[in-house]
């Protein structure tokens, strides 16, 4: 198992920096279809189905956005789209499965901030986000939301900032592996308070949260896409969204900055990737695809439900999200290490 460590208190000016700066807005193979919406059927790319790789385990966010891009993604390439998911080091595994896959398109990768701030977090890291991949866009934005289980005793987020500095020594946080979104807001959240609580990491904030919602973890901050189902059904208790501006799903919770926590600011993109030596032709094509699916009414209503929206269409692009990836290695990298946060 890896841990993380860090130095709390290092981290709260930079990490407040880096995160306003992160919302800047900014096979086996069946037949192809005939082909109203898409390339197969003609020998051409593709003409079997497609594997998403998704990083985290099942039922968590990732893996939510990445299910809700399978049918329309699928449809308009004229073939089925698997997600398979490879859980691991905060995503690092699955990352390095797919950068030394086969480069023909069939082997795409779902992740999210985690693969510009994986480089910084593990020496070791047997690939290099910025060389190992072509991009084939970005896909949504998504909110955070602080969670704990649903007998914690803070019911706002002054007491929740109370209890939690008076009780730090017992008070544990789940999250899904060093470098994952939880993993860096739960960072935040202690910076913010100057308090190093008791992690405790699983595979995905899938599991994560079921261990919230069984009492066995007390406290968790994570993507509204995992979150909103729990908090609409009372199986947790929520104290903020980490966006500036309220999450419309989510009417009754205020932002953080409105409850006095400005610092712990956090949303988390998510991209698609392939192998680094994958034909133009394929990549235009996912991301032709890609452009399709979020333009989709179920997709944009499921996202809605969940609070985060598509990206713009001229952010599904491979220039957008090279852009987005470079700009968040350099900006967390000098965090990261200032901070002092090592995986071992
Ligand atoms: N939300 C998780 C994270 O902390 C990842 C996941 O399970 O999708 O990054």
């Amino acid at each position: 198992m890896t841990h993380a460590r860090f130095r709390p208190f290092a981290l709260l000016a930079a990490l407040a920096l880096a995160v306003s700066a992160c919302s800047d807005g900014s096979g086996s193979g069946s037949e192809a279809p005939d082909g109203s919406g898409g390339g197969g059927g003609d020998g051409g790319y593709p003409d079997a189905a497609i594997t998403i790789v998704v990083p985290f385990a099942a039922g968590g966010p990732t893996d939510t956005v990445t299910r809700l891009l399978q049918e329309p993604m699928g449809a308009e390439l004229g073939q089925q789209i698997v997600v398979q998911n490879v859980e691991g080091a905060g995503g690092t595994v699955a990352a390095g499965e797919v950068a030394g896959a086969e480069p023909d398109g069939y082997t795409v990768l779902m992740h999210h901030i985690g693969m510009s701030t994986a480089p910084a977090l593990y020496p070791d890291l047997p690939y290099d986000p910025l060389v190992d991949f072509k991009t084939i866009g970005l896909v949504t934005e998504v909110p955070m939301t602080l969670i704990a289980r649903q007998d914690f005793e803070p019911t706002t987020v002054e007491e929740l900032v109370d209890y939690v500095t008076e009780n730090a020594d017992s008070v544990t946080y789940a999250h899904a592996g060093p470098g994952a979104a939880s993993h860096l807001c739960g960072l935040l959240f202690q910076s913010a308070l100057g308090v190093t609580l008791t992690e405790v990491p699983y595979d995905g904030t899938g599991p994560a949260l079921t261990a919230l919602e069984g009492g066995q973890v007390d406290f968790m901050c994570d993507q509204t896409t995992n979150t909103t189902g729990a908090i609409e059904g009372g199986l947790v208790k929520a104290y903020a969204v980490t966006t500036p501006e309220p999450v419309e799903s989510l009417p009754d919770l205020p932002t953080t900055a409105e409850a006095g926590l400005p610092e712990v600011e956090v949303s988390v993109w998510h991209g698609l990737y392939v192998p680094a030596e994958t034909p133009d032709e394929v990549v235009q094509a996912l991301s032709d695809a890609l452009k399709v699916a979020l333009a989709d009414q179920n997709v944009i209503d499921e996202l809605g439900n969940l609070g985060a929206a598509p990206v713009a269409e001229d952010q599904a692009t491979p220039e957008a999200l090279t852009e987005k990836l470079e700009s968040q290695t350099e900006l967390w990298r000098p965090i990261i290490e200032d901070a002092g946060v090592e995986v071992s």
